[in-house]
């Protein structure tokens, strides 16, 4: 099989951003630039899976996501890439007979042959249950299973291979943290004598457990201070700082993920979290494609747009 999902191009240098106080600099690994349509770590993270799925047969995968998840458009993407059918389980039930209400997300799904599946919200917390499932495959057939957020041993595997050799040189690795997967991926296949930072997008502390349970290292750790109030929640300052960080440096952050990463990086230097001279490398997962649906929730809300 042809794949060019997997032929990904592991020679995009690292990216240097600017030099901060303290002689901290701070560079960037442009994971967005993997695959225009399957970005960032949801590339890394697919990859096994979907050769797992065509090794084994299967020619149906079905996953789980809310109506702006990264995770479904790029396993929209990667499934027309590779002729899969693909259903998406998608969290809100209204959207189900309201489709002029559906994010630029579900839409892009959608047009790559995503077949949504809209549940309640009450039903997708059970998507975990063996019984849910079983529903499930009663009414689709037989799938290949991704969990939500496309975290499984598989898609760890995948991450492990974000860091290559020249990457040794830096003494922090920083990522911004959703379930846990990508993170657990960079500490494996971190060195020693490197620290790796989780940022994460969401209140919640048993995430520590998580990765704890998902690696074998302890030269990382989980920062809680810069999820701003939970996942997908902003505000104006986020916003501005993201802007701001366009102009000055031509380079697009994205508001759930990566903006709140380098916002606080940006502030751990300020309090001098990083010893003076750090050679910091920030992972850019990607997640682009999730500013036009803020956008529009941040016009109803009359709050700033994200400049894109
Ligand atoms: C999904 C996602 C993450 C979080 O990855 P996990 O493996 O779930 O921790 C981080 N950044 C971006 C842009 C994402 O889309």
């Amino acid at each position: 099989m042809q794949d060019p999902l997997f032929q990904q191009k592991n020679d995009i240098p690292n990216q240097f951003i600017t030099e901060l106080p303290g002689n901290i600099q701070l560079f960037m690994k442009r994971e967005d630039l993997l695959h225009p349509d399957v970005s960032g770590n949801k590339f890394r993270k697919l990859k096994y899976n979907l050769k797992q799925a065509s090794e084994n047969g299967y020619q149906k995968l079905l996953s789980f996501g809310g109506a702006h998840s990264n995770h479904i458009a790029a396993l929209g993407a990667a499934a027309k890439l590779f002729q899969f059918e693909v259903i998406g389980v998608i969290r809100g039930e209204e959207l189900k007979d309201e489709p002029e209400k559906w994010s630029p997300t579900l839409e892009y799904a959608e047009s790559c042959g995503m077949q949504l599946h809209f549940v309640s919200r009450q039903d997708y917390r059970l998507k975990d249950s063996e019984e849910f499932i079983e529903t499930l495959k009663s009414k689709f057939g037989n799938f290949y299973l991704i969990p939500e957020g496309g975290t499984n041993e598989l898609a760890i595997r995948g991450c492990e291979e974000i860091l290559v050799e020249e990457d040794f040189k830096f003494d922090f690795i920083c990522s911004s943290v959703g379930t846990g997967g990508t993170v657990s991926g960079l500490i494996n296949s971190s060195a020693k004598h490197q620290k790796v930072l989780g940022f994460s997008a969401l209140n919640s502390d048993h995430l520590r457990q998580e990765i704890t349970g998902l690696t074998s290292k302890s030269n990382w750790e989980l920062i809680l201070n810069y999820h701003f109030g939970g996942y997908a929640k902003v505000n104006v300052e986020l916003i501005e700082f993201i802007n701001d960080f366009r102009k000055k440096y031509d380079l697009q952050l994205d508001p759930v993920y990566t903006g709140k990463l380098v916002f606080g990086i940006f502030d751990l230097v300020e309090r001098s979290y990083f010893p003076e001279g750090s050679q910091i490398l920030a992972i850019h997962t990607g997640g682009l494609q999730g500013i036009e649906g803020m956008n529009e929730i941040l016009k109803k809300k009359q709050l700033p747009q994200i400049d894109y």
